[in-house]
């Protein structure tokens, strides 16, 4: 590696010796970039890999609610603004009890680069915290985001800071969200995406990442002279990316045999009804379990981990992080798998994804297959910018052209820098380059 790319790697092994998940996306983005700093030793000159990686602000916060049963409950609320460089801060909320700083920090690091790939002007940035929706009635939910927001109010903004979506912040807590933004606020700016279409939001939000996840998979498949058409595709978790991500993968002729949720999965020879699975997982809110009920050719398993060893040609990681690990990879090679691309933040391990590569397995990295979700709420800023909607087609269509040109540019980065086919390092180039050269631009500060 790079000697400076080591010396600031190492720092951080040093100062943040707890934060495992923030090292394990930190070491795969820097190790990528050693390449770069090799060519581009004003970078070093002026400490940009040591800015880059500390983010510009953090805020973690107490968020005290009262649950049902009148008792005082308490949680920690997080927003970690990493960088601004090339426009506000954007990226989700994520409500889930493991949320803690090292995860945070983990999806911000990479959220600066998906949204420097997508070539729109926005920042990078990650919140949430360890309340767990799962369980709770809608007061409760209600509760908890109204307490949350009553301190993240002060922190965002249409110009400043726009979060959005991510694990256990979906349709109903964004609603609340927004409607105790606008009411704290006096404001009814575009301070949070993935709003309702009713009330400001873009049409595709809610699918864009899964179908955005399908149209770059498609383009890395077209470089075998591939398609969808005819494969059998293994999709884990049954939210909103995995959902969509079966929607079109099915549209473009596949067939999803498996989907899971956090507590088991479920395999389908003949084709998962989605359907069923929307039901149950976005009115219903019931387990997985519950498909094979009503589908007797279904089986339940118990635990997630097996998952990817079912047969399949194509593997779509849509739960959390570091879901696919050595093991899982090669299963997946063993049983002919030629495409890995992942819908959720790093759900593949670091030697797992080297694995997956060195048996030339198409490996479409999250930072570039996942972007579809935050170009689409860009979109919806630029619509909310205009006083304007645009139709369902347009959006869609917007988003295949932002997903190929992302694509486009990972290709071309890892040709650029002698490594044909490995997204990874050329998702990693072309998103840091944007946010590096802007920062030389503004000088020291
Ligand atoms: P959802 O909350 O809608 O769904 C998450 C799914 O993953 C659920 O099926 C959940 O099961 C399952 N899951 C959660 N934790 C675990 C776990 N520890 N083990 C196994 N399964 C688990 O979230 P999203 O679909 O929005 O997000 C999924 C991933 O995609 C995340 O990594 C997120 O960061 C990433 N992402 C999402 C974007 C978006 O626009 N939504 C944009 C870019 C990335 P259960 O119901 O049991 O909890």
């Amino acid at each position: 590696m790079n000697a400076y790319a080591q010396s600031v790697l190492d720092q951080l092994y040093q100062r943040f010796p707890t934060q495992k998940e923030f090292l394990q996306a930190a070491t795969e983005i820097i190790d990528s970039l050693s390449l770069v700093f090799d060519r581009h030793p004003e970078y070093e000159k002026a400490g940009i890999l040591e800015r880059f990686v500390e983010p510009e602000r953090q805020i973690n916060f107490r968020v005290t609610w009262i649950d049902d049963a009148g008792k005082v409950q308490v949680n920690t609320g997080y927003r970690v603004q990493y960088s601004s460089a090339i426009g506000p801060y954007k990226g989700g909320l994520r409500f889930h009890p493991s949320v803690n700083n090292s995860i945070m920090k983990f999806l911000g690091l990479e959220q600066i680069l998906k949204n420097s790939l997508t070539g729109m002007p926005i920042g990078g940035a990650k919140g949430g915290s360890d309340f767990d929706p799962k369980g709770k009635s809608d007061n409760e939910v209600m509760r908890f985001c109204q307490a949350f927001m009553n301190e993240l109010y002060r922190h965002i903004g249409a110009d400043t800071d726009v979060p959005a979506g991510d694990i256990g912040v979906g349709a109903r807590e964004i609603g609340y969200l927004y409607g105790c933004y606008k009411k704290l606020a006096n404001n009814n700016g575009c301070a949070i995406t993935g709003r309702g279409v009713p009330y400001g939001g873009s049409l595709v939000r809610t699918e864009a990442t899964g179908y955005g996840l399908i149209y770059f998979a498609n383009e890395m498949l077209k470089t075998r002279k591939e398609s969808f058409e005819g494969k059998r595709v293994v999709i884990s978790g049954s939210g909103n990316v995995a959902i969509y991500a079966n929607e079109k993968a099915t549209k473009l002729g596949a067939t999803v045999i498996a989907m899971s949720d956090s507590n088991g999965y479920i395999y389908d020879e003949n084709g998962i009804d989605l359907a069923a699975v929307k039901r149950l997982k976005e009115v219903e809110r019931k387990r997985i379990s519950e498909y094979v009920k009503d589908h007797p050719a279904a089986t339940y398993t118990e635990g997630c981990d097996k998952i990817w060893q079912i047969k399949c040609d194509i593997a779509l990681p849509c739960a959390t992080q570091n879901e696919i690990n050595l093991d899982s990879a090669k299963a997946l090679v063993k049983n002919g798998c030629i495409c890995v691309c992942e819908g959720a933040n790093m759900p593949t391990t670091l030697d797992a994804v080297k694995y997956l590569q060195d048996n030339k397995v198409l490996f479409g990295p999250a930072k570039a297959a996942n972007a579809g979700g935050v170009a689409t709420s860009a979109l919806e800023m630029a619509q909310s910018a205009q006083r304007m909607y645009w139709t369902f087609e347009d959006v869609d269509k917007a988003l295949e052209g932002i997903m190929k040109s992302i694509f486009k540019h990972c290709d071309d980065a890892a040709n650029e820098y002698d490594c044909p086919g490995n997204y990874v390092i050329g998702a990693n180039i072309a998103g840091f380059k944007r946010v590096a050269e802007s920062m030389l631009a503004y000088g020291i500060y």
